[in-house]
């Protein structure tokens, strides 16, 4: 924003200013000198008086000289000041006309006025232009007054006065204007120079965040509450670019979160269309924030699997005001772990089969007649083979990132009391006792084997994770169309951060590394994917040396999520 406009009622002043020095002088002094020869126009006895007598004569002569060195003095040689020359000259003119013709033209003694006005508003300081206001009429007056008939001077003392308290009035008040003025226009200037550090200020905010948007090695995209586009990063525009269809117009950074819709977006196999509501930008719009949504971007075997986040744009009263979108590519990470999750699967599945044998064979052999010692080496051999064989049938199910579960109805009390029964052996040696509180028949539209196995888990961590006399209660009811099932123990319970990360694959609490308790960390994660694989939840709530609750929450109908 240029001065000009900041300052638009200083406009006219300036416009004037501009004009060269001589025009300005000349401006100046035209109005008195028209002023004075209309009234010479308008009383031809003035006018024979001014040519007939010598004050008239030094008049013409001082205001012709004075109009005519207005026009044709260069004045900008002799410094800014020397023009008020001119309004001092004007007011010894002025008081020659009045000697020579005040009686024909009374009001020749108002035309002080002007170049009164003239010197105050000029650059001489506040004294002399009030001085002048105040001694330029008496002194303009003095020639009328000393060619005054004899008596009549001291008569026309009063009108001097009465013009002299009148013009020192008018400085007064052009000062006093011009003081405020100043004032304002400091205010405006010191407004301004504020304005254009805030300006430059904000560049170069705006150029240090462009150059980190650019550098950064994720994709950011901020979008307004009607789905435009504020911002697109490079690194966005490139990946946009890469999931764009052959010979789209959508080639590099969409114009709006529509743009979106034209991408090649899928599912993490790769294969399945994103449908438009699981598309980051437009989930954004919807006003959620969400963390970790995986999405391929392009089609194989170039596709690119990126992490997206987002967080609303809130306005000062909280409103929801667009949203910011980020993308980071982790194409590699998830390559790596599917190869790692093939290689376990692989040797899993390798182990699987000679370890069934072993496990059949040694069944084979315990029911033949052999020493009590060998017997108890044999069964040694074939507790521990079985603990193999569930481990390595849990990292193979763990290896399998979807559970497949095939619903049908099923009466949840039956299967409570089967898992239960299996479990009673291990709980009477571990010094636990199980009670079971459930409606039977309790009917839900569930997996049996895949819900036993996650029951299963439950009930014999329970037990684990329960001191000598602890006790086990497993309940389950329906509630408002859902299924809650419980599984509660009196055992060492844990802490809240601990609480946080049992569903994480691998994950043991160090209280129970510590106590060497026998594990791998994967029966609730196995347990929370079957779970959600019904289109359920699992939580859990525990106190350390308090126990354990774990509540599964099931759909009534048990409809698996879609995607
Ligand atoms: P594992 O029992 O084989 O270690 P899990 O995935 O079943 O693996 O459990 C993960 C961890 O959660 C356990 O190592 C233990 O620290 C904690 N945990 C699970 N169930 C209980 C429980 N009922 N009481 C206390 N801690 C538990």
């Amino acid at each position: 924003m240029d001065e000009w406009r900041l300052n638009r009622g200083a406009g006219m002043g300036r416009r004037f200013a501009d004009l060269p020095l001589r025009f300005r002088v000349l401006a100046c002094q035209a109005p008195l000198t028209l002023l004075f020869a209309a009234g010479l126009a308008a009383a031809p006895p003035a006018w024979a008086l001014h040519v007939g007598t010598a004050w008239g004569q030094a008049a013409l002569a001082l205001h012709a000289a004075l109009l005519l060195s207005s026009a044709l003095v260069p004045w900008q040689r002799f410094g800014r000041s020397a023009p008020l020359v001119i309004p001092f000259l004007d007011l010894a003119a002025i008081g020659f006309s009045r000697a020579a013709a005040a009686g024909e033209l009374p009001g020749l003694g108002v035309l002080t006025v002007l170049p009164i006005v003239w010197i105050a508003a000029s650059r001489l300081s506040p004294a002399v232009v009030v001085a002048t206001g105040l001694l330029g009429p008496v002194l303009a007056g003095l020639p009328w007054i000393l060619s005054a008939p004899a008596g009549e001077a001291g008569k026309r003392i009063p009108t001097i006065l009465l013009l002299a308290l009148m013009t020192a009035a008018v400085s007064l008040a052009i000062q006093a204007g011009r003081a405020q003025l100043r004032r304002q226009q400091a205010k405006i200037a010191a407004k301004e120079a504020q304005l254009q550090a805030l300006l430059a200020q904000s560049r170069e905010r705006e150029r240090l965040l462009n150059t980190i948007l650019d550098t950064v090695d994720v994709g950011i995209v901020a979008i307004g509450a009607d789905g435009r586009r504020l911002l697109t990063n490079s690194w966005q525009s490139r990946l946009e670019a890469s999931a764009a269809p052959a010979g789209s117009a959508t080639d590099g950074a969409a114009g709006d979160q529509e743009g979106e819709a034209n991408l090649l977006l899928t599912g993490l196999d790769r294969s399945t269309p994103l449908p438009p509501g699981r598309r980051p930008l437009r989930r954004a719009l919807e006003g959620g924030s969400f963390a970790d949504h995986l999405v391929c971007f392009g089609t194989p075997p170039g596709s690119r699997v990126v992490s997206t986040a987002a967080q609303p744009l809130r306005n000062d009263d909280g409103g929801f005001h667009g949203a910011v979108v980020v993308y980071n590519e982790v194409t590699g990470l998830v390559n790596a772990l599917a190869a790692k999750e093939d290689v376990v699967a692989t040797v899993s599945h390798e182990f699987r089969t000679p370890l069934t044998s072993i496990i059949g064979n040694l069944d084979l052999v315990l029911g033949e007649e052999l020493p009590q010692a060998v017997l108890r080496r044999l069964e040694v051999a074939q507790r521990n083979a079985e603990r193999l064989l569930a481990l390595v049938s849990d990292l193979l199910m763990s290896a399998n990132s979807a559970v497949h579960v095939q619903p049908r109805r099923t009466d949840l009390a039956g299967l409570v009391e089967a898992s239960l029964g299996s479990a009673q052996a291990h709980a009477h040696c571990a010094g636990v006792s199980l009670a079971m509180d459930v409606p039977a028949p309790l009917w839900a539209n569930v997996d049996p084997l895949r819900i036993s196995q996650a029951l299963d888990n439950l009930v014999s961590n329970a037990i684990k994770y329960s001191p000598d006399g602890g006790a086990v209660t497993v309940s389950a009811r329906a509630c408002d169309g859902r299924l809650l099932l419980r599984v509660e123990d009196s055992g060492i319970g844990m802490t809240a951060a601990d609480a946080e990360k049992v569903f994480t694959r691998f994950y043991r609490s160090p209280a129970v590394r510590d106590g060497a308790i026998p594990g791998a960390g994967l029966g609730l994660s196995i347990t929370k994917a079957i779970v959600e694989g019904h289109g359920g939840s699992i939580t859990c709530s525990t106190l350390p040396g308090r126990g354990s609750t774990f509540t599964v929450e099931l759909p009534a109908d048990g409809t698996p999520p879609s995607f």
